[in-house]
């Protein structure tokens, strides 16, 4: 294997490892914890679980998307 080629995989590499990681403090994304207003939520924030980090992000939804949520909470049984 050539130089170029270790090293587009090494980026190849990273990159993937970077969509794994908050863009905002930097830990793994996936334990975020997301949290809602209300039955079916069209806005909220996430928490990051690991101590001390004050990482706060908010999301939201259009109205339109409020079908889409509902039954997404149906198929998941959440609430
Ligand atoms: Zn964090
Ligand atoms: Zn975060």
């Amino acid at each position: 294997m050539g130089f170029l080629d270790k090293l587009f995989r090494r980026d190849r590499l990273a990159s993937k490892q970077d969509e794994d990681l908050c863009d905002l403090c930097g830990h793994a994304f996936n334990p975020h914890e997301l949290k809602g207003y209300g039955e079916v939520p069209l806005e909220g924030w996430m928490e990051c679980p690991v101590d001390g980090c004050d990482c706060h992000r908010t999301w939201s939804f259009d109205e339109a998307s409020r079908p889409a949520i509902e039954q997404h909470k149906r198929d998941n049984d959440l609430g």
